[in-house]
């Protein structure tokens, strides 16, 4: 995993006792504290400090409902559903353009905020009999107190693929780039879907690659996952690179979720890559490292 070096933490009292970095949790073992971490959720945003940093829980109303979301560098970080953000300290931020400034941890706690929360918001009562759900204490799980159904927050596996293969003669690798038709259309970005029920992520990388581009590939290896909040609340996104089985082949694209596959020089590659906090771009970089180029 090539993803960019955690910077130092957010300012929490420095201990060798505490983990680092972020831990996801759901204990209530105790009350939250003045100082712990306070992540508001509003809408699809997240609410912070003037910086992007976490507010505090003293910054917001005493009788504020609080979900607890683990702890960052050993703090404890809470999230709470806000319906009206217009009294309270801070910014509203989409988890973009924030993970696009902050150390990968406090993304990664912000993608677990607006998860739990959206989750939350979409899972009230029960699907088997309509009852109001309740917390199941110490789990991010909901139960109903009337027939006992068990709903744990659940997570949609994603898989992505960098595939390459030889350049021409006396040329770098080359590495195969698609443009979709929705989303941010203008970047070149790599071949990926979700996985389905029943499928292996291997299975789903070669499935994707065939529906999408046409091509057979070989040499799967895995690479690393990031936990993605932008296509959906849950989202774990797995990246593995691929060599593609004939050298010679063009990929087609259907012309309906991608417009555009490209081969590109590894040394040549466009300006319009997807961002450096995503694991799309840790894959790209890595395999131009990898090349040598
Ligand atoms: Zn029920």
């Amino acid at each position: 995993m090539t993803g960019p070096a955690p910077a130092a933490g957010l300012d929490a009292p420095a201990s060798a006792a505490r983990p680092a970095g972020f831990q996801p949790g759901a204990e209530r073992g105790r009350l939250p504290a003045s100082g712990d971490l306070a992540l508001p959720v509003t809408g699809a945003k997240l609410l912070t400090d003037p910086d992007g940093r976490p507010l505090r829980v003293a910054d917001l109303p005493a009788d504020t409902d609080w979900v607890p979301l683990g702890t960052l560098d050993g703090v404890p970080a809470w999230a709470t559903d806000l319906t009206t953000a217009g009294t309270l300290p801070g910014r509203a931020r989409g988890w973009a353009s924030l993970a696009a400034e902050v150390p990968e941890p406090h993304a990664a706690l912000a993608s677990r905020a607006l998860a739990v929360i959206t989750w939350r918001r979409t899972h009230r009562w029960c699907g088997a009999c309509r009852a109001e759900l309740t917390d199941k204490p110490g789990e991010t799980a909901r139960r109903c107190p009337d027939c006992g159904l068990y709903v744990p927050m659940q997570l949609s596996a994603a898989v992505l693929v960098a595939i390459t293969r030889p350049g021409p003669a006396g040329h770098a690798d080359e590495l195969l780039l698609v443009r979709h038709a929705t989303g941010p259309t203008g970047l070149w970005a790599l071949v990926a879907g979700f996985v389905e029920a029943g499928e292996t992520l291997e299975a789903a990388v070669h499935r994707e690659v065939g529906e999408e581009v046409g091509l057979p590939v070989d040499r799967l290896a895995y690479f690393g996952s990031q936990p993605w909040a932008i296509s959906g609340p849950g989202v774990l996104l797995a990246g593995f690179t691929a060599r593609a089985a004939d050298p010679h082949a063009e990929p087609v694209v259907d012309g309906r979720e991608l417009t555009e596959a490209r081969w590109f020089g590894v040394d040549a590659l466009p300006a319009e890559l997807p961002p450096a906090y995503s694991i799309s771009r840790w894959l790209i970089d890595a395999t131009v490292t990898a090349a040598g180029a």
